[in-house]
């Protein structure tokens, strides 16, 4: 069995450096430094984008049983390790973008917002995902944005910016195939006029599916791309498989299974889209999807305790608060019932009369008249709005956004949701407050504590046995 010492040696060296030197410099490695560990033989980082604290608790009222005294334990609370800071590089100020806090994630540099797998000065860094490869294991990738989006992207690539998607998608072939696994969506990009990716892999050796059933049917030990959705897929609550996460997950597991071990990165990418919309419902599907996700990785490492698992946010959204207006309440109970997300509601009213009746239906909930006054005032507003914007010059025009009548219709629709769940926003971008880590399996307590998003990627290179 392989045994890791080199930490030993580094842990040794920084603290010889700090007392010779009399520099204020922090060794990261300090804290839950190996002494002598089993290295895992699998490895999966599991990134909920945008899971501030805020999430993982109220998914535990929100999965609460009612029925009951006690307020249940979730997976997240049973493996609760410790929490991360998210900063990015001094330029970037405080509040981290998903590119640089993955980049930190999965490198271990605090690099700008933007940033795709460099540091701050533009140089490509090694990526985890990267080593693994070289140290002959497999990599897979399982997320619900497009695959070149910015967390898996800075597994898998290096660039400038996170908004070259074409590029970053060329790259997955360009630089060399890096996975053995990828799903998640991004039809737009790798499917274009200009360049048919799919194709390449495909010529490359790789089986393509674009439907979730396929997965059920995959052959064996084949490197696999599977794409499901033009860009992200659908969100949770109104997919097809509402816990498309979880199989995917199980599906790229069977896939990357082999001895000597996978690195393999799992994104619950949508926690943060639901989060920058400020929508609660579509945020709790999202958890749900992970959740279950989580507790089949739990099973998974009690048959497989050679695995470690862990589980972070790169930054919270939204500024999502349990409890507004200084009402010491929240009421998640509309929330179990409510079946598809406030945009689709949005859009299906958007060519509907709303009446209190329909506006029911779809919400699941009986709204009063008054709530279904403010989203037919919400769509009347909107069509105003847009033959305002009609009425504009072409000039005027490319300096407006267009109004749109669904998203507006939507605005309500949440704002209904949040004063009767009393749920508070502050922004519609992200926060700077640090974010839970949850860890199971070999060498789970090298992440305990309070540490920085950087100290896990050191972590990581570290238990793939570099030296
Ligand atoms: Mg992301
Ligand atoms: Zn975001």
């Amino acid at each position: 069995m392989k045994k890791l010492f080199s930490a030993v040696s580094i842990l040794v060296a920084l603290t010889a450096c700090k007392t010779i030197d009399n520099v204020t410099t922090i060794p990261t490695l300090e804290v839950n430094t190996p002494t002598s560990v089993d290295l895992p033989k699998n490895i999966i980082m599991v990134i909920a984008d945008g899971m501030g604290p805020a999430y993982t608790t109220s998914y535990r009222y929100f999965n609460d049983d009612p029925s009951t005294e006690l307020i249940e334990e979730t997976v997240f609370d049973r493996l609760l390790v410790g929490s991360s800071s998210t900063y990015p590089a001094r330029i970037s100020g405080f509040v981290t973008d998903s590119a640089a806090s993955a980049t930190a994630l999965s490198t271990g540099y605090k690099t700008y917002n933007g940033a795709i797998g460099l540091d701050v000065n533009k140089n490509s860094v090694e990526t985890v995902l990267e080593f693994a490869k070289k140290q002959g294991k497999k990599t897979g990738v399982v997320v619900t944005s497009q695959i070149n989006h910015a967390t898996p992207a800075s597994y898998l690539a290096h660039n400038e910016s996170r908004r070259n998607y074409n590029a970053i998608a060329d790259s997955y072939l360009d630089n060399g195939i890096k996975a053995n696994v990828y799903m998640g969506g991004g039809w737009q990009y790798f499917i274009r006029e200009d360049r048919n990716l799919v194709d390449e892999f495909k010529a490359a050796g790789f089986q393509y599916i674009d439907n979730y059933k396929s997965l059920n049917n995959l052959k064996e030990n084949t490197p696999t791309i599977g794409l499901f959705g033009d860009t992200g897929l659908p969100y949770a609550i109104d997919d097809k498989d509402p816990q498309r996460l979880l199989t995917m997950t199980k599906a790229a597991i069977k896939q990357l299974e082999n001895k000597n071990g996978y690195f393999m990165l799992v994104e619950a990418s949508q926690v943060d889209w639901a989060g920058h919309s400020n929508d609660i419902t579509t945020a709790m599907a999202e958890m749900s999807d992970l959740a279950v996700t989580m507790e089949y990785l739990e099973e998974y490492v009690k048959e497989n305790p050679d695995t470690l698992i862990i589980l972070t946010a790169d930054h919270s959204t939204g500024g999502l608060t349990i409890g507004a207006h200084g009402k010491y309440e929240w009421h998640p109970e509309i929330l179990r019932t409510m079946k598809r997300s406030p945009i689709t509601s949005a859009k299906i009213l958007s060519n509907q009369k709303i009446t209190q009746q329909r506006l029911s239906e779809l919400l699941n909930f009986t709204v009063t008249q008054n709530e279904t006054q403010q989203v037919q005032l919400a769509k009347i507003n909107a069509i105003e709005e847009i033959s305002a914007y009609k009425r504009l010059n072409e000039k005027m025009k490319l300096k407006t956004i267009k109004p749109n009548i669904s998203n507006i219709i939507s605005v309500a629709i949440k704002k209904i949701i949040d004063i009767r769940t009393n749920t508070g926003w502050t922004s519609g971008g992200h926060t700077a407050i640090d974010v839970p880590v949850h860890a199971l399996g070999k060498s789970s307590e090298l992440f305990t504590g309070n540490i920085d998003n950087t100290d896990i990627a050191k972590q990581i290179f570290l238990l793939l046995g570099q030296k």
